[in-house]
Order: C-alpha cells, then sequence, then structure tokens
C-alpha cells in the first residue's frame, strides 16, 4: 500500500540524533517520490506493483530525483509553515538533502523489501528478495512507531536543552 505513514518513524528517529544534518522534510518527500510507480500501477491496473523504483538501482535514481526537487520544495514548505523563527529563509544544504533524500529511499526499499513478496531490491543482479519475511510485518509496524517515539522525544529533549542553553548564553554574555 503506497503512502503508509509509519515509515516517517524511522526518519524522526534520525532526525533527532543528526538534528541540523538531516530534512525530515526531504526524507518524506522522497518516501512519495518512491511510491509514485506503486500509485500508478494500482490507478491503470498494469504492471508490477513494486517494480524497477523499489530495487536499490531505481532507489538511487529517484534519491537523486528527490534530493534536486525535495531540497526547494522543502525550502519553500518551512516558509510557509514558519517553522523557522527567524525571518530569514531556511536553506537546506546540498549535503543534508542527499543523505536525506538517500536515507528515505534505501529505507524504504529495505522495508517494503521485508514486506512485499513482490520487490526484487538487487535487481538486475538477482531476482529475488532475501529480505522477505526478515521481520513480521507487526514487529515492523510497531518497530517504526517505537523509533518515531523514541525519536520525537529526543528531539524535543534537545530542543528544550538547547533553547535553555542559548537563553543561559544570552544572560551570561
Ligand atoms: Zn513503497
Amino acid at each position: 500500500m503506497p503512502f503508509t505513514p509509519f515509515r516517517i518513524g524511522t526518519g524522526i528517529l534520525i532526525k533527532a540524533l543528526l538534528q541540523g544534518s538531516f530534512s525530515l522534510m526531504v526524507f518524506g518527500w522522497s518516501q512519495i517520490v518512491m511510491d509514485l510507480q506503486p500509485l500508478w500501477v494500482l490507478l491503470n491496473g498494469h504492471g508490477q506493483l513494486h517494480g524497477f523504483s523499489h530495487t536499490f538501482i531505481g532507489g538511487t535514481l529517484l534519491a537523486v530525483v528527490s534530493a534536486l526537487t525535495g531540497k526547494y520544495l522543502s525550502e519553500f514548505d518551512l516558509v510557509i509553515l514558519r517553522l523557522s523563527k527567524s525571518f530569514q529563509p531556511i536553506k537546506i544544504s546540498w549535503f543534508v538533502a542527499f543523505i536525506s533524500a538517500f536515507v528515505g529511499c534505501f529505507s524504504h526499499v529495505i522495508l517494503d523489501g521485508i514486506m512485499h513478496s513482490d520487490v526484487q531490491p538487487f535487481y538486475p543482479i538477482s531476482l529475488s528478495n532475501p529480505m522477505l519475511g526478515y521481520v513480521s510485518v507487526a514487529n515492523l509496524h510497531k518497530f517504526c512507531l517505537y523509533t518515531g517515539l523514541i525519536g520525537a522525544a529526543i528531539f524535543y529533549v534537545v530542543q528544550w536543552r538547547n533553547r535553555k542553553s542559548n537563553k543561559s548564553f544570552k544572560r551570561d554574555s
């Protein structure tokens, strides 16, 4: 099923650990880009549901597409959502955009590879899917949910501590 939100849990944990060196927006965008092909197949009823997009080669190409488009889309979104407290528009570096997109696309291939029998992650070298059933779908969903919750907790603790130390820095200086 395309566009399931549980994948974002892993992204939230990585965001919490890497903070400004990771863009959750570009990561999320890459999840949508990855599932455009399955959506097309679902709507048209022909083709392989998880086809070339859900291979490591396809994922690499879509990571580049996600980084190139996601950087500008995310910067635009962040201005609209006003997640930036300053009036300066937020800039996402190319390095952060590419890291986030590659983490997004490769984790997507792995997670879908565990869940879906038609994923061929190592195409064209191998048509088999050694990841299938490595973890049960129920445990995979739990893993994504818990990493999301733990990630959100870590993220807010770090943000809170940063704000606190910024305040005391301003007071001391
Ligand atoms: Zn997918």
